[in-house]
């Protein structure tokens, strides 16, 4: 089955087909962080959702080139420079740096570029494209010296986010005079600059001011990937007016499709409401790692729904996070106890041995609830052999190659071995003893205290086993 995506586009689940497909080759772009402030977790399932996307590409054999854009000139950053009285790039660079860390944190593997908006080189290009749209007549400078977008000229305006635009005209209740455009939707391209800019300007055919921020991705998009991009990915709240003005200004410059694949995100809520950083309801990954959880245990609350379906944030998400990711270790632990102890290497796989049922779930618009339902039924069948001690070596290494292979798309693997702590150690040693002697009464009562400090004992043919506890 070939892989299938839902494009925002058509609102349809469709074939994947790139444009250049013998090459295997694929140009993806990522809207990135504003970097007025550190990015919260709502932005991060985004991210997260996108590298998901690329590693399920590269597991089925795709080269994915792929650009996350950094805007780092902006309304917001414009504020928040004048604010804390510190240059514009001073003020950006420590949430640049801090992004870099939180998504290194979650494991995000890092896009081929990182271009910034403020670059000379895209700025220039921004300029150039905003001359080619004035001289097709897409654009005008109004009196206000900004530049606009004139959508009324461009045919397709609207048809990403399926919005009609002779309805954005009947409402007219705001008055174009205010704005100085000629039509209530047109955006700016360039903005004039004015005193709250303080020194944060360039010099441009209309004028000293700054791109729009619409403008940043499409120059920066097509410098870098061409004038055609297979994927452009973001979250739910970009589609309107964001990517919605990249297709106006780059077809509007290259009069080619520019997108083939448009794939969106739902959004991550706090008790039902976007998490957002106008809404104060947010948390970032150092808020998260505070209460004591892991960067692994993040990733996975994030990673674990179906990009398309809303989730909600709540700490007992991570709780249950952390349980399932503790269920993986383990059985991980147990498959690799099996071939440590075998007395011959098996050559032969005795019992069923992994599916491609997990890659062929995320072939399906990233199925990745499915494909995690698939890995935890696993887990239960094997770990049931593992307990009647039928699970042979080559079995499990079979399925030890097998995570090996759909970890690349995961990436949660504990880093570092499971350490048992000396006194839980201690408990079970004194247990052992006990149960030499048939003081099961004794074993019991240590049992409970193991348990107690959150670990288990198994009694195997080959002795005791310990695990955290719930995590078979
Ligand atoms: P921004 O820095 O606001 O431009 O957002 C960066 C990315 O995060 C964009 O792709 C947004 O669509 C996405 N985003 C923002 N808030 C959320 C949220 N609560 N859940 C998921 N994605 C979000
Ligand atoms: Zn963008």
């Amino acid at each position: 089955m070939p892989l299938r995506f839902f494009n925002t586009y058509s609102r349809g689940v469709e074939e994947f087909e790139p444009r250049d497909p013998s090459a295997r080759h694929i140009c993806m772009y990522t809207c990135g962080p504003t970097v007025y402030s550190r990015a919260h977790i709502g932005n991060f399932r985004a991210y997260i959702f996108e590298d998901l996307l690329q590693r399920h590409l590269e597991l089925r054999g795709y080269k994915v080139h792929r650009v996350m854009n950094i805007t780092d000139v902006d309304d917001k950053t414009i504020r928040g420079t004048g604010e804390a009285g510190i240059p514009l790039r001073k003020f950006t660079e420590q949430f640049k740096q801090a992004f870099f860390e939180d998504a290194d944190t979650l494991r995000i593997k890092r896009a081929n570029e990182y271009p910034a908006a403020t670059d000379q080189r895209y700025i220039d290009r921004m300029i150039e494209m905003i001359s080619t749209l004035i001289s097709k007549g897409l654009a005008y400078q109004a009196e206000d010296k900004s530049v606009y977008y004139r959508i009324n000229k461009f045919p397709n305006y609207g048809k990403l986010a399926h919005f009609d635009l002779s309805q954005l005209q009947s409402t007219g209740r705001v008055k174009h005079d205010e704005y100085d455009k000629e039509h209530i939707g047109d955006f700016a391209l360039w903005k004039a600059w004015d005193e709250e800019d303080g020194d944060v300007k360039w010099d441009s055919p209309w004028g000293p001011g700054r791109p729009g921020w619409h403008i940043e991705c499409s120059a920066m998009s097509t410098a870098l990937l061409g004038d055609q991009l297979d994927i452009h990915c973001g979250g739910v709240d970009n589609i309107f007016p964001h990517h919605e003005a990249e297709i106006a200004q780059s077809e509007g410059v290259t009069e080619k499709k520019f997108v083939r694949y448009w794939l969106h995100c739902a959004h991550l809520l706090v008790d039902g409401q976007k998490m957002a950083k106008s809404l104060g309801n947010f948390y970032t990954v150092p808020d998260v790692l505070a209460k004591g959880y892991t960067g692994r245990e993040l990733r996975y609350a994030l990673l674990r729904v179906h990009y398309r379906v809303p989730l909600n944030f709540t700490w007992d998400g991570m709780n249950e996070a952390r349980e399932s990711l503790g269920r993986i270790d383990e059985w991980l632990a147990r498959l690799r106890e099996v071939v440590g102890s075998a007395r011959r290497a098996d050559r032969t796989p005795r019992r069923g041995v992994p599916t491609s049922k997990f890659e062929e779930a995320l072939d399906d618009d990233l199925n990745i609830s499915a494909a995690l339902g698939f890995l935890f039924e696993s887990i239960r069948e094997t770990n049931r052999a593992m307990d009647q001690n039928e699970m042979d070596a080559a079995t499990a290494n079979a399925w030890l190659d097998w995570w090996k292979r759909i970890n690349t798309v995961l990436d949660l693997e504990a880093e570092f071995e499971i350490i048992v702590p000396p006194e839980v150690m201690q408990l079970a040693k004194e247990r052992e003893n006990a149960r030499r002697e048939k003081k099961w009464k004794r074993s019991d009562e240590l049992r409970e205290q193991i348990s107690v400090l959150g670990w288990e004992v198994r009694d195997t043919k080959d002795g005791a086993k310990i695990t955290r506890r719930g995590a078979a």
